[in-house]
């Protein structure tokens, strides 16, 4: 089962239960064991499921709860604090230094998605403000220098590698060597893989590791292996000592929650999970975070850090979001983001509750269409109503008759899209309270 089936099924599961009329304790147990199902058809260990269930009712104390006690949201409260909890690592993950050359390499099977893996933290690192290069030290799968080549060239990064040294581990030490003097931050490695665990790879990972003394090392695992995750990374660890994990292929493989899960389980930091074979997809692995998505809940600082990896500067509307702000402009620019970024159907579960809300039942080709229509409304303001914090619509209705007309559009439509930018302020104004740019916590009943 897809992650994304995954969470639509746990979802119906309570959302069936809580929007009963009446919960009986016999319904309750139904929900835990449809959740349950659910987990194990996507792979996750018998044992955490156990672990889970357990977790569920302890917390919710179906017997005991007052007659007037919120149940709905105790309920939805347990689930997903149980969902996070098996699967956080609950380890913190190295974090390079700037203006330092930190090496990271890259270790894993042969397919698991290293090289391209290696591109996407680049770009990642490369948004945030660092020097980054890559180096292949695959000397082992023809065409692997090709393939970084080119990734690296369409994300503008520097690399290195040979197309005639058959020694991985001199191009691994030449290559770093040059970017260390050349004073790059963040030095990616990418090495060769083999189709199964054998002792020739790990020989290879050893003494790269060795040469180039990484302040990092990264295995990459392919999700669709499952709960095997864990056997694999074991048997990665007892030789290459890696500090943190990436997990390809979340998007496509049924047992991701599996391979997930059963990583979080040796606590072995989750830094990264892969979402797709496009460079952008990729996203930072923060158990809240991904249990909201997964929940459908929405959450900002994943679509925000989407937002980066696309376009790079997002320089005003971040400083307006440090101060609490977010302009009616700051939500043109937003939705002209979201609307470069590919299929709707990959961002509507990052969509915070509204805007998600008002994508919801569409295919990809209506979203954009309503997407179009929004920054048509846009762009018959003002550059003073732009740069407003949207109030002054409502103080002057006739201004949004005029901007309807103007675009073509209808009132109804101006009124909408004022709205979700007003929910966006009330976000940002929050977000500034809690001093970060990420939304906290569990959900709303
Ligand atoms: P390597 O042998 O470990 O270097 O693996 P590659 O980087 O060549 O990746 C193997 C295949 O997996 C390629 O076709 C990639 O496009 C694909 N791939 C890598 N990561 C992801 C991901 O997160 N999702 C999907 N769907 N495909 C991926």
């Amino acid at each position: 089962m897809v992650l994304q089936d995954l969470g639509k099924r746990i979802n119906a599961a309570v959302t069936d239960l809580t929007r009963a009329p009446t919960m009986s304790e016999k319904a309750f147990d139904g929900m835990i064991k449809e959740i349950c199902n659910a987990l194990m058809e996507a792979d996750v260990n018998i044992r955490l499921v156990g672990t889970l269930r357990k977790a569920i009712k302890s917390k919710v104390k179906f017997g005991e709860l007052a007659p007037h006690a919120n149940k709905r949201r105790i309920i939805q409260q347990a689930v997903f604090e149980a969902l996070v909890d098996i699967v956080n690592p609950h380890e913190k993950a190295w974090q390079p230094k700037k203006a330092k050359s930190n090496v990271i390499m890259f270790v894993g099977l042969q397919g698991a998605g290293k090289t391209t893996t290696c591109t996407k933290l680049a770009i990642y690192y490369k948004a945030r403000g660092f020097k980054v290069c890559l180096v292949c030290a695959d000397t082992f799968r023809a065409g692997a220098f090709d393939q970084l080549k080119q990734n690296a060239t369409k994300a503008g990064i520097p690399y290195y590698g040979s197309l005639t040294q058959t020694n991985p581990v001199t191009v691994a030490s030449d290559g770093v060597a040059k970017f260390k003097k050349e004073r790059f931050e963040i030095i990616i490695v990418d090495t060769s893989g083999r189709h199964q665990q054998e002792n020739a790879l790990f020989a290879e990972m050893v003494e790269i590791q060795a040469a180039v003394q990484p302040q990092q090392t990264v295995m990459v695992l392919d999700a669709s292996i499952g709960q095997a995750a864990e056997a694999q990374s074991r048997a990665f660890k007892e030789t290459a000592d890696f500090g943190a994990i990436i997990i390809t292929k979340t998007d496509g493989a049924a047992a991701g929650g599996g391979a997930i899960s059963a990583v979080a389980a040796t606590h072995t930091p989750i830094i990264f999970i892969g979402t797709g074979e496009h460079q952008s997809d990729f996203e930072s692995f923060k158990p809240e975070s991904f249990v909201k998505r997964l929940l459908g809940m929405g959450d900002m600082s994943a679509l925000m850090e989407k937002i980066q990896m696309n376009n790079g500067d997002q320089k005003p509307t971040m400083k307006n979001l440090a101060e609490g702000k977010f302009s009616v402009r700051d939500m043109r620019d937003q939705i002209a983001n979201v609307s470069k970024m590919g299929p709707l159907s990959k961002l509507a579960g990052m969509m915070p509750g509204g805007m998600g809300g008002l994508m919801q039942g569409m295919d990809d080709e209506e979203g954009s269409m309503k997407m179009k229509r929004m920054i048509y409304i846009c762009d018959s303001m003002t550059e003073k109503e732009l740069d407003s914090d949207g109030k002054i619509f409502t103080e002057q209705p006739a201004r949004m008759t005029r901007v309807a007309r103007g675009s073509g559009t209808s009132v109804r439509e101006v009124e909408e899209l004022l709205s979700q930018q007003q929910m966006m302020a009330g976000m940002a104004k929050k977000m500034k309270g809690m001093g970060a740019a990420g939304q906290k916590g569990a959900p709303g009943a």
